[in-house]
């Protein structure tokens, strides 16, 4: 977002005129953007075999999905019907990777029906998948490196007392299992976590899935996951790609040297690719002043975007409507029925009534976490993408309330 010629824009867009068009609340995409992310990703890890699998949840628009597809990338599902999105938009079976947890053997079944890699997070799973199918269908892995990623416990998901991947201390009953059944293992993955910063945590990661991969003897890639940090406060840094690229680059390659394979590097980010890349745009309803601060509410609040009340995650506001002239200090909230807090303590331009608000870094796990909560709407998603903007989402309407409801005369 830049402010050029009187008003805050993107690729030359006024996003107030956006907001005329569309409405608010309303979710707007920079595409550009996310095709950058990608490229900065594929040139950080052009010495070696990169496959980038976008994290299909933190933005799962089919537009979104086709733009990724367009820039070349692979995806991460984490749901059969994300599975099912994916292939919808044209991917490949063999371009998505299938990541669940906690879902039963039918869903792996349908999965494996569709052809996609299997990335199996627990022994009971595996023991199943032996049973059914031995080693006819090529399955990856997930250990659990028991590292803790990140600044955020909410968001750190490779410790000890994760629910996600089979504990790398279980590593001898995997081989136990792989070998009664003949299992055709291919691939072995970690996910530590979200807001990685250093490469070195990634480097630990890569250390203990390179130990673990020294054992497996048909291995094709290593997958280390997502967790790039972006920026979301002013002054915040953002994980030093060219620096993980190297490092990791460096390390993968000696690994693959010692193996006797070159084999292929996985990542799957979600927020690197679309956080920044998106804007929550919402219209202030009320100044409220009350003895501890003033309140400014917008029309949207947690069902928009719930990252704020959920992992009391930091995301800048501005005040589209003023460029210039005071600043105050606020606490926008949303309008729905509970704390609500967007942003607390922030200074922005003189807010007033019916002024447009940019909410940042809504692009990963904004709308895609988005619900009906207190029966409200959910919003519109525009997407620019060469100066030209596209409704990609149409704003809910009270039809959509009432969908799937049954209205029993009783
Ligand atoms: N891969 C898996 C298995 C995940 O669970 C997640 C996020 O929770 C990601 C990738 C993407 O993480 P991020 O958006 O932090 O890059």
């Amino acid at each position: 977002m830049e402010l050029t010629d009187h008003a805050y824009r993107i690729q030359g867009l006024a996003l107030t005129e956006l907001a005329q068009k569309y409405g608010t609340p309303l979710y707007v995409y920079d595409g550009e953007k996310i095709v950058q992310q990608v490229e900065t990703l594929k040139q950080a890890f052009s010495g070696v075999k990169l496959k980038i699998k976008y994290a299909t949840k933190a933005l799962s628009n089919v537009n979104i999905l086709k733009l990724m597809k367009r820039a070349g990338t692979g995806v991460d599902a984490v749901s059969i019907e994300e599975v099912m999105l994916c292939l919808h938009v044209g991917f490949e079976p063999t371009e998505i990777m299938y990541t669940p947890n906690c879902v039963s053997f039918t869903e792996i079944q349908e999965a494996v029906g569709l052809g996609v890699m299997i990335n199996i997070d627990n022994i009971p799973m595996l023991e199943h998948f032996g049973t059914t199918y031995g080693g006819s269908v090529p399955i990856c892995i997930r250990l659990n490196p028991h590292i803790l990623a990140g600044g955020n416990a909410k968001i750190s998901v490779g410790h000890i007392d994760s629910k996600f991947g089979i504990s790398i201390l279980q590593l001898k009953h995997v081989h136990k299992v792989v070998e009664a059944y003949g299992l055709h293992v291919v691939g072995l993955h970690v996910h530590t976590g979200s807001d990685i910063l250093d490469a070195e945590v990634f480097l630990k990661g890569a250390e203990i899935l390179f130990e673990a991969a020294a054992e497996f003897s048909d291995l094709n890639f290593l997958d280390f996951g997502g967790g790039f940090k972006v920026a979301y406060k002013p002054g915040d840094i953002s994980t030093d790609m060219k620096d993980v690229g190297f490092k990791v680059s460096q390390a993968f390659q000696d690994f693959c040297a010692s193996y006797g394979k070159e084999l292929e590097i996985w990542f799957e980010p979600g927020k690197f690719l679309v956080s920044e890349c998106g804007l929550l745009l919402v219209k202030a309803n009320v100044i409220k002043p009350t003895p501890a601060t003033t309140f400014v509410g917008v029309d949207s609040g947690l069902n928009h975007l719930i990252r704020p009340m959920m992992y009391d995650a930091y995301h800048g506001v501005v005040n589209l409507s003023r460029l210039t002239g005071p600043e105050r200090v606020y606490t926008i909230v949303g309008y729905i029925c509970e704390t609500d807090t967007i942003a607390a303590d922030r200074k922005l331009r003189e807010v007033q009534e019916g002024d447009l608000l940019a909410i940042k870094n809504a692009g990963a796990y904004g709308f895609s976490m988005s619900s009906n909560y207190n029966s409200r709407l959910r919003p519109a998603e525009v997407m620019l993408l060469g100066g030209m903007d596209y409704l990609i989402r149409e704003r809910e309407t009270f039809e959509d309330i009432l969908r799937h409801q049954v209205d029993v005369a009783f």
